[in-house]
């Protein structure tokens, strides 16, 4: 019986040592995924409260929300991203804001409307508009 013991032991000690491998390359896998999903996540949850259930561009409307990004409505964008880069969050906005329960200031705009604000100081549909 305790020679069995002995045995068994060493039997699941060389075999664990591949499973146990091959278990931290499947987790690492979706350990990976699992955080891209509540990137995924946490970025829509901005996305919402800011703009609505299914978000959308203020601006033009658009609802593809790859194409959406969270828009500082004064400005000073740069300046804001700099300091929360420099602050614990390692410049992840969106954490950032959730961590800070949703600060006021934030619009949400697609990266047309966002790049043509920053460019131009207004994006060309509320120019046209006026
Ligand atoms: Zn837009
Ligand atoms: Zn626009």
């Amino acid at each position: 019986m305790k020679h069995m013991g002995i045995y068994e032991q060493r039997y699941h000690k060389k075999t664990g040592g591949a499973a146990q491998k091959k278990y931290y390359e499947n987790n690492r896998e979706s350990e990976k995924a699992r955080r891209r999903e509540y990137a995924k996540k946490r970025r829509l949850t901005v996305l919402s409260h800011y703009s609505g259930l299914i978000p959308f561009c203020c601006c033009c409307g658009e609802k593809e929300v790859k194409f959406l990004a969270l828009d500082h409505i004064k400005g000073g964008g740069n300046i804001h991203r700099k300091e929360i880069a420099g602050g614990e969050m390692g410049g992840n906005m969106y954490q950032w804001i959730i961590k800070n329960d949703f600060p006021e200031g934030f619009q949400i705009l697609c990266h047309n409307c966002n790049a043509a604000k920053g460019y131009y100081g207004e994006c060309p549909h509320k120019i046209s508009i006026i």
